[in-house]
């Protein structure tokens, strides 16, 4: 008889236009949508592998797993999972390190390009029958932006962080970089410089280092005010890089001309989130990962864990 396999979350994975078909071949298969925390347990019954993505496997979850072997992570992020407590059983957990760089980077753009141009407000503006009625063949809501020669300050240039400067040299951007670990291929896309002289000299400022206790709040009151009158800021990270407090306190000032998230601190965002009422910032639901592209090389990666696992192979693991 083939062992279990139990997917707590695939919800967001696979909404329904990929196939579970290949992670079937590999056991006996049970795809939950979403798992509600008092029901963890109970789910993962005598499976020998569980996948999870944001569903919490805290130590009693792993310890009160009998046939518990295998731990894969639907995702690059594995906070969410007691890693040490699954070591102690030696049971590997296994993510996928890299699947969305291109399409992160790409978002960047997403988002700048309408703070630039503001399509969706000119278009639905069209629909209304405001250029039917319109005296000029033209009209513009916003102030339009172009991008060459300005400056771009990229804050964490890693996988992503590069793949967004060499995206903002096809646009003629000067491209600054702050990165603790730079590097040659860095060198290649941008100038390394200091935080202070990259926040002093952008135009635009997107973020990419990782959140750690030391990149909490790393754009706050005290870091906005050494930043250019009007700059642009960008967040496809995570939510805690920003003081969403000052962030709102400097859009109304306009020292910040437009804050474009990707992410939020608490996610999904509260009700009252003072940046849902804020004046130029656009927010959208953490969704610079999820085109279908790059949720199909996850998805490949993460069976590969499983089919190398039980090859007798470990990959990806992030505890062994
Ligand atoms: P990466 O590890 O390749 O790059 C991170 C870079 O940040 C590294 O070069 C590292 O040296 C640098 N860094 C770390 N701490 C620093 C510090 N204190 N000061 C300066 N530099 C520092 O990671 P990546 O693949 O480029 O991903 C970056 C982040 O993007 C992830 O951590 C994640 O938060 C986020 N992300 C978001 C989405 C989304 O859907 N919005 C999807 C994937 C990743």
């Amino acid at each position: 008889m083939s062992k279990k396999i139990v997917v707590l979350d695939g919800y967001t994975e696979n909404p329904g236009d990929l196939s579970w078909d290949a992670l079937g071949t590999l056991g006996d298969l049970t795809v939950y949508d979403r798992t509600p925390n008092d029901l963890i347990q109970e789910r993962i019954g005598d499976a020998a592998y569980v996948y999870t993505n944001k569903t919490p496997m805290t130590r009693e979850i792993i310890e009160n797993a009998p046939n518990l072997e295998f731990i894969g992570i639907l995702a690059t992020g594995y906070n969410i999972v007691d890693v040490e407590a699954a070591k102690e059983k030696n049971i590997p957990v296994c993510n996928v390190p890299t699947y969305g760089t291109t399409a992160v980077a790409q978002y960047v753009f997403a988002l700048l390009l309408e703070v630039c141009h503001h399509v969706s407000h000119h278009s639905e503006a069209v629909k209304e029958g405001r250029w039917t009625e319109n005296a000029d063949f033209c009209f513009w809501d916003y102030p339009l932006i172009e991008l060459l020669g300005k400056t771009i300050g990229i804050v964490g240039f890693g996988r992503i962080g590069q793949a967004a400067g060499a995206i903002a040299k096809a646009f003629g951007l000067d491209v600054l970089a702050y990165d603790e670990y730079p590097n040659d291929e860095g060198r290649a896309i941008g100038e390394y410089v200091e935080l202070d002289e990259l926040l002093a000299k952008s135009d635009i400022i997107s973020l990419h280092v990782p959140l750690f206790p030391s990149t909490e709040h790393i754009v706050r009151k005290e870091n906005i005010a050494k930043m250019k009158d009007g700059v642009i800021i960008i967040n496809t990270s995570r939510g805690p890089l920003v003081d969403e407090e000052d962030m709102v306190e400097a859009l109304e000032s306009g020292k910040v001309y437009y804050y474009a998230t990707d992410v939020a601190s608490v996610e999904p965002i509260k009700a009252d989130n003072p940046l849902l009422k804020a004046k130029n910032c656009i927010i959208t639901p953490h969704i610079a990962w999820a085109p279908k592209e790059s949720r199909q090389r996850l998805m490949d990666v993460a069976v590969d864990n499983l089919r190398q696992f039980q090859a007798g192979n470990i990959v990806n693991a992030v505890n062994m």
